[in-house]
């Protein structure tokens, strides 16, 4: 991206990455994303460290300084051990797929145990199905389905989700944040 560009995208085009202070994204999705306003209140709070900038500066007759594109919380938040039982964390865990054919469409849930036969709707017994999926399981249980299952449905952590989640980037990634996203992925590989 040349600097000309740059400084002419409007600043509502420019939020900043957020990460937790360990430099890692505090959520890869929907990605940490603080709007230029909040970045640079938190930047005066002292609440953040910079990290990187945009090529572009802001002024007001008292100061001016480049607009932040990646910061850092001084201060470590502990992600949740347990992520929330969510519809969205739900789709997440099942990175989005039906969990019988994989597709991506219509997406609904699934009870392995069906609810008529006692199922509960928690992690352990819900799973994304698209909706010709789900018609077709009906109330049978999975053995008696002629369906196979992707993966048994769990508990998943926040680390299981941050890594499901990095499979989603959102449309427009800055350069300056990718050396805070994704360089783990690539070691794995
Ligand atoms: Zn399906």
């Amino acid at each position: 991206m040349n600097e000309f560009v740059e400084k002419n995208v409007s600043l509502e085009k420019c939020p900043a990455l957020v990460l937790n202070a360990d430099y890692r994204p505090l959520s890869y999705y929907p990605l940490s994303l603080w709007s230029w306003q909040d970045a640079v209140k938190s930047v005066f709070l002292d609440r953040v460290v910079i990290v990187n900038n945009y090529d572009r500066q802001i002024r007001s007759p008292s100061f001016e300084m480049k607009l932040p594109s990646v910061i850092a919380l001084k201060s470590y938040i502990a992600p949740q051990s347990k992520p929330s039982f969510t519809r969205f964390n739900v789709f997440l865990r099942d990175r989005f797929s039906c969990q019988y054919c994989g597709s991506g469409e219509e997406l609904t849930f699934d009870h392995l145990l069906p609810r008529s036969k006692g199922g509960e709707t928690n992690w352990g017994n819900v799973v994304t199905a698209c909706s010709s999926c789900n018609v077709k399981k009906g109330g049978k249980l999975l053995k008696f389905s002629d369906m196979k299952l992707n993966q048994h449905p769990y508990q998943p952590s926040t680390e299981d989700l941050h890594k499901n989640g990095k499979h989603f980037p959102p449309n427009y990634l800055h350069k300056s944040w990718m050396d805070y996203l994704y360089w783990d992925v690539e070691l794995e590989s």
